[in-house]
């Protein structure tokens, strides 16, 4: 086969306008690679998601490179200085929808794992996890896919999601973990009336102010190991009332926690509705709870294994990256039950939004470091 090159399969990938939960091919053109590399490949297609799961060497350790190949919607076409799915090359970088998240990266750990077995012989495996369905709602995608294999005998030592988790430069920031996330509705349900005769309507707005005020001065946590302290976070307080002589009959407030390891979703979620309860007993208005648990939280203790990460990004890049667990929540979360995962990916700066670009020369140092990594995982 011709030898991979990481830009331009870069570029090959970001033709493909592979949006959630369209593949367009996308996974057949990295399939072809692999196959081509000596890997064994399948897809697990779950729904209207397609998975591929391609695995090369049969023996311990087992490293996977875990990602995905959907994109983001791109947004007002008309504000993107060069169609999205079009990439192009400006000022040393790359723009188009993916370049940053995360279909560089998916070229990088290609050719590194390439360029490694040229000139090494494998004493392990080297696997690829990738999904179709991570900037969806994600249920189709890692989580069921690692299950599966998992169910089907296969066993992963260490992953490395390839997600954008440098901040500002490459090699500035590996993610080791990240905080759970729960969401929650409250609404008030009381009755309508005149202000001016209270005891005819049933004011909801007391009931929600003082369920709001005990969540808001609980103390969750003074943080974790690797973690900042847990947060809720009230996002809006609703009660659309336009008139100053008139009780509502409704009031609602959302708010959002982020968590960390001293908690699950599930003792967050009773503890809410605990508080719920308390309130409850003192109001007439009736107190409804729509809870929604949208991640669990992960560390990934210091080890030789992100030391090893570390060491191989300082010694591309001279810059050393921090072991972080800040940010929103990854496909990861469903990866750390199965085996150790970090995230360390390119600069990500730009994902998600017009004009999503990375410097150019970025995409061949993450083809370095990935491949350092390789050199001394499997040393
Ligand atoms: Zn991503």
């Amino acid at each position: 086969m011709n030898k991979l090159e990481p830009l331009e399969f870069t570029k090959d990938l970001i033709k493909i306008p592979s949006v959630t939960p369209f593949d367009g091919g996308a996974l057949d053109l990295l399939q072809s690679k692999l196959a081509q590399l000596g890997f064994v490949c399948k897809r697990y297609i779950f729904e209207d998601v397609d998975n591929l799961y391609a695995r090369i060497g049969t023996a311990a350790p087992h490293i996977c490179f875990a990602g995905h190949t959907d994109v983001v919607p791109t947004g007002d076409l008309g504000k993107w200085s060069n169609p999205p799915f079009e990439p192009v090359e400006k000022d040393g970088n790359l723009y188009g929808r993916g370049a940053a998240d995360m279909k560089s990266a998916i070229a990088a750990f290609t050719c590194a794992v390439q360029n490694f077995l040229s000139s090494h012989k494998l004493k392990g495996s080297i696997s690829f996890l990738i999904t179709g369905d991570e900037e969806g709602v994600a249920i189709n995608g890692t989580k069921k896919l690692i299950a599966q294999i998992s169910e089907e005998g296969e066993k992963i030592d260490h992953c490395i999601v390839g997600e954008p988790t440098c901040p500002h430069i490459l090699g500035d920031m590996i993610k080791n973990g990240r905080r759970g996330s729960i969401n929650c509705t409250i609404k008030a349900h009381g009755k309508q009336g005149h202000v001016a005769y209270p005891d005819k309507a049933d004011n909801p707005i007391p009931a929600l102010l003082e369920i709001l005020y005990k969540l808001q001065n609980h103390k969750l946590d003074d943080g974790a190991q690797g973690f900042q302290s847990s947060n809720l976070e009230i996002v809006t307080i609703d009660v659309g009332n336009p008139a100053s002589n008139v009780i509502p009959s409704n009031a609602s407030a959302r708010f959002n926690i982020r968590f960390n390891t001293n908690h699950t979703g599930e003792s967050l979620k009773n503890w809410i509705i605990e508080t719920r309860n308390e309130v409850q007993q003192k109001y007439s208005a009736h107190i409804e709870l729509d809870i929604v648990i949208s991640g669990e939280p992960f560390f990934t203790a210091p080890s030789k294994f992100t030391e090893i990460v570390q060491d191989a990004a300082f010694e591309i890049t001279k810059h050393r990256p921090l072991l972080s667990t800040s940010g929103g929540t990854s496909d990861a979360r469903f990866i750390k039950n199965y085996c150790s995962v970090i995230e360390f990916g390119i600069v990500g700066a730009t994902l998600h939004q017009i004009d999503e670009h990375v410097k150019v020369d970025d995409i061949y140092k993450l083809t370095q470091i990935y491949e350092k990594i390789l050199e001394k995982y499997f040393a």
